[in-house]
Formats: C-alpha cells, sequence, structure tokens
C-alpha cells in the first residue's frame, strides 16, 4: 500500500485521525463513550473491586473495555496524547475484530464476566495477548522497538497480576509470548527501514 512508509511522516494527530477513519469504516457503529456516564459501567466497577478484593480499583479512572461495539473509556482518556490514544485503538481494533469473529455471545461473555474465573483464564489471556501483540506493534511504529520492549513488565504484570483477575499468572510463559512478538515486530521494524 501507498501509504506504509508514509508513516514516518505522519504526524501523531494525522495517525490517530487515520485510525479512526478506517474504524469507522470497518465497525461503522463503533462508538467511544465515558464509563462514567454509564450506570452499567459503575456497577461492573464496583463488581470488579469486590471480586478481586480491591484488586482492580481503576476500572473506571485508568480500564478501556469494548462492549457490544463501544469503546467504554475511563477519566484518564482526555488527558492521552494523541499517540497514546492511537496505540490504545490499535489494541482494541483487534477486540472489535475478535467480536466479529467469535460473534456477540462469546465476546459479551468474555467482557461481561471477565473475571470469572479467578486464576488461570487461558481462554482471556489469549484474547488479550492477541491485542496486546497490536499494542506492542503500534509502539513500535510509533516510538520504535525498544519503546515496545520497555512495556515487559507493565504487560506482564497485567497477565499475573490482580487487574485482570491473575488471567495467566505464569511469568515465564509471559516472556516467551513476548519474545516470540518482539522477534516478528523487530523483524518487520528492520525490513520496513
Ligand atoms: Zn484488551
Amino acid at each position: 500500500m501507498s501509504k506504509t512508509r508514509s508513516d514516518a511522516i505522519e504526524t501523531g494527530k494525522e495517525r490517530l485521525a487515520r485510525l479512526l477513519a478506517e474504524l469507522a469504516k470497518e465497525f461503522p457503529r463503533f462508538r467511544i463513550l465515558k464509563k462514567r456516564t454509564s450506570a452499567l459501567q459503575k456497577a461492573i466497577h464496583v463488581a470488579l473491586a469486590l471480586i478481586t478484593l480491591g484488586g482492580q480499583r481503576v476500572y473506571l479512572t485508568r480500564y478501556h473495555t469494548v462492549l457490544f461495539g463501544t469503546l467504554w473509556v475511563p477519566d484518564a482518556w482526555d488527558a492521552m496524547t494523541d499517540d497514546d490514544k492511537y496505540i490504545l485503538l490499535r489494541h482494541e481494533r483487534i477486540h472489535l475484530r475478535q467480536r466479529a469473529r467469535m460473534g456477540d455471545v462469546v465476546m459479551s461473555f468474555v467482557y461481561l464476566v471477565p473475571f470469572f474465573p479467578l486464576f488461570l483464564a487461558y481462554g482471556r489471556a489469549r484474547i488479550e495477548w492477541e491485542a496486546y501483540i497490536e499494542t506492542l506493534r503500534a509502539t513500535a511504529e510509533v516510538y520504535g522497538p525498544e519503546s515496545a520492549e520497555a512495556l515487559r513488565s507493565h504487560i506482564k504484570e497485567r497477565f499475573v497480576g490482580p487487574e485482570y483477575g491473575w488471567m495467566w499468572p505464569f511469568p515465564k510463559a509471559i516472556d516467551r509470548w513476548f519474545d516470540e512478538a518482539m522477534a516478528d515486530i523487530r523483524a518487520e521494524h528492520d525490513s520496513a527501514i
């Protein structure tokens, strides 16, 4: 595609606008709404804090959630840079595609009941991992592969820690997934230069 390497000269604002246009075309009903305006989202926040014994207290303030084709954004959304919104939307686009692939019922189950079972939620871990690969790819595109590599401990904690209900608490496995993803991303990056 002709746009491929003009990415380098795209500004953050242009990049975000391009992605939003792509999203609107691929998912015409896609919307971005504030979690705080939704009673259901507030109820999920309370339920998650209880279920994870307070491990997940930041659902309304920090977490982004795709539900029924809408991206529910936390309070932190307004303060994010265009580049960070771009990277986040690349991650969420994977969830939108997963939803299209799996159907609403499965995907809604995954997101409405995201913390059951606690521990060893392999299906959820793989769904999230697929989206985190895209986070790494988008981060490498915007900031370079080293910035993607620098996300390792942060992303690992999401899988092994309480924020997603200890969904796959095996740091070595996550490191292996991470290594594989970074090898691909570095190869893509090198061949694009
Ligand atoms: Zn995700």
